[in-house]
């Protein structure tokens, strides 16, 4: 790794020498501007690639959702230099409160301070503005992003990637980040094996209750859980567990009728929905594609490799691994079989374990059973992530 004091910014040996069979990872092509394509493309135009991002939407998601920054999701947005930003867009809190449907708190969680000294333990912000700033960053770092532009098909022993609208890019590194169950990633790996969770979260925003500073579980009788994450001072997120396959109406009104059904915790916070603007009902499965993710020129990552269940935080956790873990590699200047080698080597084992431990804890979430102990895995869990990737 280079760095070049006089600019200050990061000037990575990607130019080193090229073994045999290797192509050297100069120019890289990211199919899909979400967590992991955002992440993957800043991580790597730090490391001195060139990078183009290409994403199917032509404007920006508004999901009305929360993305909830636990601890190691922080350490690792401060490494790709962009943890503070996100600190000034979303609300900075410590621990994690668990109440019952009363809202009366039952026992409080600590929350490590994974992300240095001057960075809070962990950050609720809205999905909107977490994916705001990262595009904002790889902008400004020079990476050029293709909006309203889908990618059909990609060649993984060229590198070529062609786009529905006829425009053909060509890479020494090609990554699908189109999320779970693109057609591009099977068409690649084949398709993935369905995973044994399918949940539903309801996700919705709401004025901020005064009272809330920290990330709240609520634990309810079987089959009511909720989490409440505040994201600035003046609003906050719900994600309210379903295992339903909901096939009544997804709106609002349906989300504060259930809430309303519950206990007077879930009551309180349906009355400050307002009930006609959009929520999300996001269904949830968790999967793992068997290793390696990639083929040729081409690596699948983040959800088109892994979908890790909530609720512990790791599902977009994982997600920026991939992306600090492959910025190191092509900061290394390896070239393109050994970035891949290495890159398998240090994500494959972390996330099977990671998707099994999650699993298990999801799954328990809606049918609680007394072999499992959930707050030995939420350690297991902790212990994992507190090491870096
Ligand atoms: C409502 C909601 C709430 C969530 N809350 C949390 C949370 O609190 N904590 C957490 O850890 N995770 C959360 N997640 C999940 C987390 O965001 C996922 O880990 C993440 O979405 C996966 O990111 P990704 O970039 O891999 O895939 P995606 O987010 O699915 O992004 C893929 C992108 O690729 C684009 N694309 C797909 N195909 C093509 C193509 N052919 N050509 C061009 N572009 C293409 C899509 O338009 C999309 O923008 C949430 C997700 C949602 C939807």
């Amino acid at each position: 790794m280079v760095v070049d004091h006089a600019s200050g910014e990061l000037s990575l040996g990607i130019s080193g020498g090229r073994s045999a069979a290797g192509a050297l990872v100069r120019r890289i092509v990211v199919v899909g501007g979400g967590i992991t394509g955002l992440t993957c493309a800043l991580a790597c135009v730090r490391a001195g690639a060139h990078v183009e991002v290409i994403e199917a939407h032509a404007s920006a998601t508004r999901l009305p959702a929360h993305i909830d920054v636990v601890p190691n999701l922080l350490r690792d947005l401060a490494r790709l230099g962009v943890a503070q930003a996100c600190v000034q867009r979303g609300f900075a809190y410590s621990g994690l409160s668990v109440v019952d449907e009363r809202g009366d708190e039952g026992f409080r969680l600590p929350t490590p301070s994974l992300a240095g000294p001057q960075l809070p333990p962990a950050v609720g912000i809205a999905l909107a503005d977490l994916l705001d700033l990262l595009e904002g960053a790889a902008v400004r770092s020079s990476v050029d992003v293709h909006r309203g532009c889908t990618v059909n098909r990609v060649d993984s022993e060229s590198g070529r990637v062609i786009a529905e609208d006829g425009r053909v890019w060509e890479a020494d590194l090609v990554l699908i980040a189109a999320g779970a169950g693109s057609p591009l990633a099977s068409a690649l790996l084949g398709p993935a094996r369905p995973g044994v969770l399918r949940h539903a979260w309801w996700h919705a925003l709401l004025p901020r209750p005064p009272w809330l500073d920290r990330s709240t579980w609520m634990a309810g009788s079987v089959g009511r859980r909720l989490l409440l994450v505040p994201i600035s001072m003046s609003r906050a997120g719900v994600a309210v567990v379903s295992t339903e396959e909901a096939s009544g109406p997804t709106d609002g009104y349906a989300l504060t009728r259930q809430l309303k059904s519950w206990g007077s915790f879930p009551r309180r916070i349906a009355a400050a929905i307002d009930p006609s603007v959009p929520v999300v009902l996001h269904r949830v499965t968790s999967w793992l594609r068997d290793p390696p993710w990639h083929r040729g020129a081409v690596l699948c990552v983040g959800a088109s490799a892994h979908v890790i269940a909530p609720p512990f935080g790791q599902s977009a956790a994982q997600d920026l691994e991939d992306a600090v873990v492959l910025g190191e590699l092509a900061a290394a200047g390896l070239d393109r079989p050994r970035l891949l080698r290495q890159f398998t080597e240090r994500r494959s084992e972390r996330v099977r374990c990671l998707h099994e431990l999650t699993e298990r804890a999801a799954l328990w979430t809606t049918q609680p059973e007394p072999a499992t102990d959930l707050l030995q895995l939420a350690g297991e869990i902790d212990r994992l992530v507190a090491t870096p990737a």
